[in-house]
């Protein structure tokens, strides 16, 4: 895998690499239909065959993101390696607070361009508000862990994810 960092895509480069990918709501999997490694990765060549090889997912994230999250930096919330589902990519801390720097006053990318009706848009600001209230205090029954807070307000642990990361609704409403 080719370890030197992504340049920014071209919308057509965009555009091919979305074609391989079987995109769905934004709390399922979206499965990368083009070549996998051995070890089931997706890949491809974002800026053509002189370009370099790189994981499908770390492109995912980063044409969703404008974030390169490197080139082993970043896994899935999923455990599904063939996922190209940038909601689904657990990058470093680093990159997250990278990705969080560039993202304030807007959302990220892909969560305009999918027109997703995301689970999470049902929540209300103010349960919005108490999910970032609670999440990391403790109380008589345990943690406010992402995953429970996840099942608390029944919707995908991933959204609970991007709640906490400062993304906006606003797209999704
Ligand atoms: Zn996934």
């Amino acid at each position: 895998m080719a370890n030197k960092s992504l340049r920014p895509l071209s919308e057509m480069e965009q555009s091919r690499f979305w074609e391989k990918v079987r995109k769905g709501k934004l709390n399922e999997c979206w499965p990368w239909i083009g070549a996998t490694t051995d070890k089931g990765y997706g890949y491809c060549y974002p800026h053509g065959a002189a370009g370099g090889r790189y994981r499908s997912h770390r492109i995912a994230f980063f044409i969703a993101t404008g974030v390169d999250p490197g080139s082993f930096a970043a896994t899935h919330s999923c455990d599904n390696r063939a996922c190209a589902n940038p909601a689904h990519v657990i990058p470093s801390t680093q990159t997250i607070n990278l990705a969080n720097m560039r993202a304030k006053g807007r959302d990220y990318q892909f969560l305009v361009k999918t027109g997703e009706d995301a689970p999470h848009a049902k929540l209300s600001d103010k349960e919005v508000a108490e999910i970032r209230r609670l999440a990391g205090t403790s109380d008589e029954n345990g943690y406010w862990s992402e995953r429970r807070l996840a099942a608390r307000y029944r919707i995908a642990h991933s959204q609970i994810h991007r709640i906490l990361r400062g993304q906006s609704r606003t797209a999704h409403q």
